[in-house]
C-alpha cells in the first residue's frame, strides 16, 4: 500500500497508526533539519502525544536549509508527511506510521522558513543541523564570528543562508511587531546543545545589531535536551523491510532500535507541549545526563567506529560480535571513560553501559560502522578529547584514549588494513588525510591541527602515547595492538 492519509485505513492490523485525525491538528513548531533522527525522535514524542488526545496545536512545520533537504521534502510531501517508524531490536519489530508533521517549507527558501517562523502560533524552533552545523571554533570551543557564511549573514538583510542568519531574523521580526518569541530548542547531540546554540545565535545577532542581540539574551529560552535513540540512515534494505514485512510502500522510512530517551531542561518562553506524559523527562539541569550520554555512548560509538573500520567491518553489531573490538571497548569504558563521568541523578553509570553494549550489539538495526567513523573532525572534539583532558588534568593515564585517537589518524590515512580505500567520510576529509599521512612518520603532525586538539596537542603524556599508539598501529597492525591493549601489557 503506498503511504497516504487516504490509504491509512488500508494498512496492516500490525502496523500502529495515529490516534488522531491530521484535520485537528495546528503548527506550533517549525523544525529545521528533517533527518531521520528528527523522524525517529521528537517527531515520535509528539506523535505518541497527539494519540493521547492532548495538545494538538503542536504540530510540526518541516524546514531545511540545504539543497540534500528538497530529496526529502519531495518524498514527504508524496505520502502527506507521514512516516514509517521501524522499531527494532533482539526480539521487537514494530512498524508505527507517524503523522506529527502537517507540511514542509520549500528548501533553501530562507524567505518562506523566516515566514513561518514569524506565525505568532509558532511557538518553538527546533533544530536536528548535526554537531558541525553550530559554527563553533574547535579550538576555542566557542562561536566562530569570522566563518564566512556568518560573515555574509550579518550583511544579508531578510534573506540570509545560516540557520543562525534564519533564526535572528525572525526573532528581529518578532520583536517589531510586538510578537512573544519562540524558544529555540537544539535536539543535536553536542554538550550544552542550547548553550552553543544560544552562543550562535546571539554571536551573530550581536554583529548584526547589539541591541537586538541584548534583547534576545533577556528575553529567549535555548533549553539543553540530552537526546538518545539510535537511528541510522535509510537505505534499500529499510524500504525493502518496510515494504516485505508490513506492507507498505514508503519513500523514506526510519529505522530505529526501541530504545528511546529526551532529557530537558524546563525553559520555554511560549509554553511547551506536554510531552511529560509521554515519557520525556524534565529536569532543571540537563549536564550530568548529557556528560552521561556522550561520553559512555557517543564516546563508545568513537572507540569502536575506527579500528571496525580498518578491520573492514561493515555493521555496528559485527563490530561488536568481535571479541577483541568489545574487549576494547569495555576497558576503555572501565579504565577512562567511566571514571570521568561525575555522577548522574538516580542512574547507576555501569548499568548504563550495559545497556548501552546491548543496544550497540544489537542486530536488527543495520547500523552501519562508516556511519560512526563519519564526522570525526567535528566529533572527536566533542566525545572523546574532553575527556582525555580531563584525566590528563587530574594526572591520570590516557593508554587507551591515545589509542583511539591514533586509529581515528589511522583510519584518515585513507585505506583500511586490507588496502581498501576508505570513500571521503568527513567535511574536512582532504585535510585530515594529509596530516594523517605527514603523521604515518611524525606522529606529532597530526596533533598539530589546533582547531581540533587545541593544547591538548602540547600535552607531553598524550602526545606521547599518541605517537606510541600510531607507530605500533603501522608497525603491528590493528589486531596486534589492541590484543596488547586488551591483556594489558600495552
Ligand atoms: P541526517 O543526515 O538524516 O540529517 C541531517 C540533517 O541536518 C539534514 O536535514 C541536513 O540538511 C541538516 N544539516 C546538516 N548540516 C547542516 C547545516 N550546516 N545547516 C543546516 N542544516 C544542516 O542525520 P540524522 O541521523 O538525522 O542526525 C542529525 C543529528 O541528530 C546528528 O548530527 C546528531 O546531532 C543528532 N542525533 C542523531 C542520532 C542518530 O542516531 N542518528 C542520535 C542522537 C542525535
Amino acid at each position: 500500500t503506498k503511504l497516504s492519509l487516504s490509504t491509512l485505513d488500508d494498512l496492516s492490523d500490525k502496523v500502529a497508526r495515529p490516534n488522531y485525525a491530521r484535520e485537528d491538528l495546528s503548527a506550533g513548531i517549525v523544525h529545521i533539519g528533517v533527518g531521520n533522527f528528527h523522524r525517529a525522535h521528537q517527531a515520535v514524542y509528539l506523535d505518541r502525544l497527539f494519540s493521547t488526545g492532548c495538545d494538538h496545536d503542536w504540530a510540526i512545520i518541516g524546514a531545511g536549509i540545504m539543497p540534500g533537504d528538497a530529496a526529502m521534502r519531495e518524498r514527504l510531501a508524496a505520502q502527506d508527511y507521514l512516516t514509517t517508524v521501524v522499531e527494532q531490536s533482539a526480539d521487537v519489530e514494530a512498524a508505527c506510521v507517524t503523522g506529527p508533521m502537517i507540511d514542509f517549507l520549500p528548501v533553501g527558501d530562507t524567505g518562506a522558513i523566516i515566514d513561518a517562523l514569524c506565525r505568532p502560533e509558532i511557538r518553538i524552533a527546533s533544530l536536528t543541523i548535526t554537531e558541525g552545523g553550530y559554527f563553533v571554533d574547535a579550538g576555542t570551543g566557542h562561536f566562530d564570528p569570522g566563518h564566512p557564511a556568518i560573515v555574509a549573514d550579518v550583511v544579508a538583510g531578510d534573506r540570509p543562508g545560516t540557520v543562525f542568519g534564519v533564526l535572528v531574523t525572525a526573532l528581529r521580526i518578532r520583536r517589531e511587531r510586538d510578537i512573544p518569541p519562540f524558544t529555540v530548542m537544539s535536539c543535536d547531540n553536542l554538550p550544552h546543545n542550547g548553550r552553543v546554540c544560544f552562543e550562535a545565535v546571539t554571536g551573530l545577532a550581536r554583529l548584526i545589531d547589539p541591541e537586538l542581540a541584548d534583547w534576545i539574551v533577556e528575553n529567549v529560552a535555548f533549553p539543553n535536551g540530552m537526546v538518545d535513540r539510535i537511528t541510522p540512515a535509510t537505505g534499500e534494505r529499510e524500504r525493502r523491510i518496510t515494504s516485505e514485512n508490513f506492507g507498505i510502500s514508503d519513500g523514506w522510512p526510519v529505522f530505529c532500535e526501541d530504545f528511546i530517551q529526551w532529557v530537558l531542561e524546563d525553559k520555554f518562553t511560549m509554553g511547551r507541549p506536554a510531552l511529560e506524559a509521554v515519557g520525556v523527562q524534565f529536569v532543571p539541569d540537563v549536564t550530568p545526563y548529557e556528560m552521561m550520554k556522550i561520553r559512555i555512548l557517543n564516546g563508545g560509538h568513537a572507540v569502536i567506529a575506527y579500528p571496525a573500520g580498518l578491520l573492514d567491518i561493515h555493521f555496528v553489531h559485527e563490530a561488536m560480535e568481535d571479541p577483541l573490538i568489545a574487549a576494547f571497548l569495555d576497558k576503555i569504558e572501565a579504565d577512562e571513560i567511566i571514571p570521568q563521568v561525575p555522577p548522574v541523578p538516580d542512574t547507576d553509570l555501569d548499568g548504563y553501559y550495559r545497556i548501552i553494549r546491548t543496544r550497540f550489539a544489537n542486530p536488527k538495526i543495520g547500523d552501519t560502522v562508516r556511519r560512526l567513523c563519519l564526522d570525526g573532525s567535528n566529533r572527536q572534539p566533542k566525545f572523546i578529547i574532553p575527556t582525555i583532558r580531563d584525566r590528563i588534568a587530574e594526572g591520570r593515564d590516557v593508554r587507551g584514549l591515545a589509542l583511539g585517537s591514533a586509529l581515528w589518524c589511522r583510519y584518515c590515512h585513507g585505506e583500511t588494513e586490507s588496502g581498501a580505500v576508505i570513500a571521503p567520510n568527513d567535511p574536512n576529509w582532504d585535510r585530515l588525510v594529509a596530516a594523517a599521512r605527514a603523521a604515518r612518520t611524525d606522529p606529532a603532525a597530526w596533533l598539530a591541527m589546533d582547531d581540533i586538539y587545541g593544547s591538548l596537542g602540547q600535552s607531553a603524556p598524550f602526545r606521547d602515547e599518541f605517537s606510541r599508539a600510531v607507530r605500533a598501529l603501522w608497525a603491528d597492525g590493528t589486531r596486534a595492538v589492541l590484543e596488547s591493549y586488551v591483556k594489558g601489557i600495552w
